[in-house]
């Protein structure tokens, strides 16, 4: 996996928090208890890749909204499937 390009991929990408223009491509690794909402097969880990903006990414507490966004997407993409 080029994890590099992979980050390239994502910075074209609407930031994930505004939906504005992605300044940086980043990488989330779920928490282990999350994996398997994610998608992980057992012992494997899933990575996910998205973009921020430059104002996104220096807010306060971005980290924890990012999750909580990947988490409410994942919800839902999930329950679209059933
Ligand atoms: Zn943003």
């Amino acid at each position: 996996m080029d994890i590099e390009k992979l980050l390239g991929k994502a910075s074209k990408q609407p930031c994930i928090l505004c939906g504005g223009h992605g300044d940086y491509g980043a990488m989330f690794v779920p928490d282990q208890e999350y994996q398997k909402l994610f998608g992980a097969l057992d012992g494997k880990k899933r990575i996910l890749f998205y973009s921020i903006c430059e104002s996104c990414k220096s807010s306060p507490n971005q980290s924890e909204r990012i999750e909580l966004t990947m988490l409410a997407d994942i919800k839902k993409s999930n329950a679209a499937l059933n």
